[in-house]
């Protein structure tokens, strides 16, 4: 076994957002440098064609799999059919839950969610507020909110915040933010002082809906990814923050864990996530809040975009 070629497949959701095209790349390439070979196979949201292909890299004989599910809850059928192989799952930045999953390498996502609360109070102390959360099926749209609700809840107890407008995501798709938004807005009568949005895409439709009633720039808005698109936002006055997650990190630190589990090793993890089944052993990176205060000493430092990109625009 030590000298074989070890084979790591890789079931990604969607390489239809910027961000898992970069974990795509990067995973690859660490991979690779390991010695490793690599198969991707992407299911672009659809469940049963993410454990089609996951049951196809089983029946091809990789020796590990890495997992980002589409669906937290359906993924968990991926995990059984590789244990009945012998072969090993590594949940990839998202949880499979009502698991037996191996490992969890991600960031720690309720501080994400915390960090994102943190800068928008800072911004807004008072007054109302929208959330505007990640995919239901995505466990970690939850741990985010988590983290925005151990900083929101005891200003939302000593009555200076109200969230007047609090809404899941279908598919994190940015269309669907926006409606949300809107929706917000009307129900409102435009009297929102700040938005909590769970990540760049979503920002992206809330900044939009804040546009066409002339409030982009004077409502503060949340996001996570660090995407492009946000970056600019945030040195134009529109997005008031993102959540920085290094991802060649975690890219990185997953691809040297996964040929370890391959290769029969037992990973020492030093935290533990509860899936609803148990706890699992976790890695958890430090996700990163930047804002257009911070943004050239990090995103721009580490080479995430380039500085002509970003400031594009102003
Ligand atoms: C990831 C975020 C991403 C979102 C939508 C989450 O699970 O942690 O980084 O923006 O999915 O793809």
């Amino acid at each position: 076994m030590k000298n074989k070629k070890v084979v790591v497949g890789l079931s990604i959701d969607t390489l239809l957002e910027e961000r898992w095209l970069k974990d795509r790349d990067l995973f690859k390439v660490a991979v690779e440098r390991l010695g490793a070979e690599i198969e991707v196979q992407a299911a672009n949201g659809d469940d049963a064609k993410q454990i089609a292909q996951a049951e196809n890299m089983i029946s091809q004989g990789v020796d590990v799999l890495v997992v980002v599910p589409h669906n937290a809850e359906v993924s968990a059928a991926i995990v059984d059919k590789a244990h009945k192989a012998g072969i090993k799952v590594m949940s990839y930045d998202r949880l499979i839950v009502n698991s037996d999953v191996d490992l969890y390498v991600s960031f720690d996502n309720e501080k994400a969610g915390e960090l994102q609360a943190k800068a928008i109070v800072a911004k807004a102390p008072k007054g109302n507020y929208v959330l505007i959360e990640g995919a239901d099926t995505d466990n970690n749209a939850h741990m985010f909110k988590n983290g925005q609700m151990a900083i929101l809840k005891p200003l939302i107890e000593k009555g200076d915040i109200h969230i007047v407008f609090d809404q899941s995501t279908k598919e994190w798709k940015p269309a669907n933010a926006l409606a949300n938004m809107e929706t917000a807005l009307r129900a409102n009568r435009n009297q929102i002082d700040a938005v909590v949005a769970a990540n760049d895409a979503t920002a992206g439709g809330v900044i939009q809906a804040l546009a066409a009633e002339h409030l982009a720039g004077i409502i503060p808005v949340s996001g996570q990814d660090a995407e492009l698109a946000a970056a600019q936002r945030i040195v134009e006055g529109t997005q008031t923050m993102t959540v920085y997650k290094p991802i060649a990190k975690l890219a990185e630190k997953a691809a040297e864990l996964a040929v370890r589990m391959a290769r029969g090793e037992i990973i020492q993890a030093d935290r533990k996530v509860n899936n609803k089944k148990m706890d699992v052993p976790s890695i958890l990176l430090e996700p990163i809040a930047v804002d257009k205060f911070n943004i050239d000493d990090t995103i721009i430092a580490d080479g995430f975009h380039k500085k002509a990109e970003v400031y594009k625009n102003v």
